[in-house]
């Protein structure tokens, strides 16, 4: 049994052209239009295929296929149709599409799975709108999203009223939460994102896990004064002491880290942010991530201690404040095997890699048994408009997914 490649590739199409815009980009923000458009599109191919479509109450659209025996728990895949502004066309998309595709071979070879079978598009995975992601996944699992009906976007508008895109309230979205008993596991399908397996031309990724972040608010102090009649040795510049700091963490990543250890700073802000002023203060926010909590435990012990010592050095002062903490989530022994296994039995190229980014894996992993394949991202380039995975290595990961979940039903 094999998926058809030809017409994954050009469901990817179709759904990507559903985020049209005038400003010339494709782009499906949750709960837009073009998002609307994209799911509305997704629903009807499930239900040509006599699936029963709902949308949860945090506007988790789910596709059922029942199996042979009702009180079996499901095999859930899936993963988000939302994108980032002017996003590709394999982020989120390929692990619902390749979903469903596993459904219509079934169909069409005439199996029925022993377990009933869900596709789920999740709601707001991205998050950029309202600066918070994995929305549905997170109640799906039973965690609070934290959202309120009242919190505006980034662009004025409230959660409450572009809600109703999708017919959901802030209120009911626990609702949503799965009794863990009625999941036999999940798997998602996902472009890689990096370049682990472009670069080593590697046709699928068996995901290890998935790299825990943590962050901080940086703030340096030191005395904003004349930039033209305070000299240099006088000055206590927060932005000097703040460069070399971030400066510094490259090398202090390589010296205390492995190949995976990431850390970031992201954003950067002085006061009083003037040409003629040294600047008073910076504000930055800090990021750590690695597949190991005693790494990243190390690598932020090492960054503290220099922050400590440079900013002697230039006479400021700092504060450093944790803001979140995600652990990081290693996939499910058992279902990492079971796509370990279908990789071998269909003969493609593979290696065993983690995932430095999000996704809605990461949630679900907490509370259901949960695996990853990764296809490769040509560059390593995502959450652009040039995003590619080539047509093979799409139809390798379909199948290797169609596999696997001929595994996981035996
Ligand atoms: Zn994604």
């Amino acid at each position: 049994m094999k998926v058809n490649g030809k017409r994954v590739v050009s469901r990817l199409e179709e759904i990507y052209q559903c985020g049209k815009k005038e400003d010339g980009t494709f782009t499906r923000m949750a709960f837009s239009a073009e998002d609307v458009k994209g799911r509305k599109l997704f629903a009807s191919w499930a239900e040509a295929l006599g699936m029963t479509c709902r949308i949860d109450e945090a506007g988790n659209l789910i596709a059922r296929m029942e199996g042979q025996d009702e009180k079996l728990p499901a095999i859930l895949m899936g993963s988000h149709l939302d994108t980032v502004p002017d996003g590709g066309k394999y982020d989120g998309v390929l692990g619902c599409v390749g979903g469903l595709e596993i459904c219509e071979t079934f169909k069409e070879e005439g199996y029925v799975p022993r377990h009933p079978i869900e596709v789920i598009v999740f709601t707001d995975e991205e998050g950029f709108r309202f600066g918070k992601g994995l929305t549905g996944s997170s109640a799906i699992c039973g965690q609070d999203p934290k959202v309120s009906d009242s919190e505006a976007d980034i662009y004025g508008e409230e959660r409450g009223k572009v809600m109703e895109s999708y017919g959901i309230t802030s209120g009911d979205m626990l609702k949503a939460a799965k009794d863990p008993s009625s999941v036999h596991c999940f798997i998602e399908l996902h472009v890689e994102q990096g370049a682990r397996l472009y670069k080593t031309d590697t046709s699928v990724g068996v995901v290890s896990s998935i790299a825990g972040v943590n962050r901080y608010d940086v703030v340096v102090t030191g005395e904003a004064n004349h930039a033209g009649s305070t000299a240099m040795a006088d000055r206590k510049d927060a932005l000097v002491a703040a460069a070399g700091f971030i400066n510094k963490i490259p090398e202090i990543t390589a010296e205390y880290g492995n190949e995976f250890t990431v850390a970031t700073v992201g954003t950067i802000k002085v006061t009083p942010h003037s040409v003629n002023v040294i600047p008073g203060t910076c504000a930055f926010s800090l990021e750590i991530r690695d597949q190991d909590d005693k790494v990243m435990s190390l690598i932020e012990e090492k960054l503290r201690g220099f922050l400590e010592e440079i900013c002697k050095k230039y006479g400021v002062t700092h504060t450093f404040v944790p803001t979140s903490f995600h652990e990081p989530a290693p996939m499910s022994e058992w279902v990492k095997e079971n796509v370990e296994k279908a990789v071998k039995e269909l003969g493609i190229d593979y290696c065993t890699i983690p995932s430095g980014a999000f996704h809605d894996s990461l949630i679900m992993t907490s509370v259901f048994p949960t695996g990853m394949i990764f296809v490769p991202s040509e560059k390593g380039i995502s959450h652009s408009r040039y995003e590619y995975t080539k047509d093979e290595d799409i139809e390798n990961g379909c199948n290797v997914l169609l596999q696997t979940v001929l595994n996981v039903d035996r």
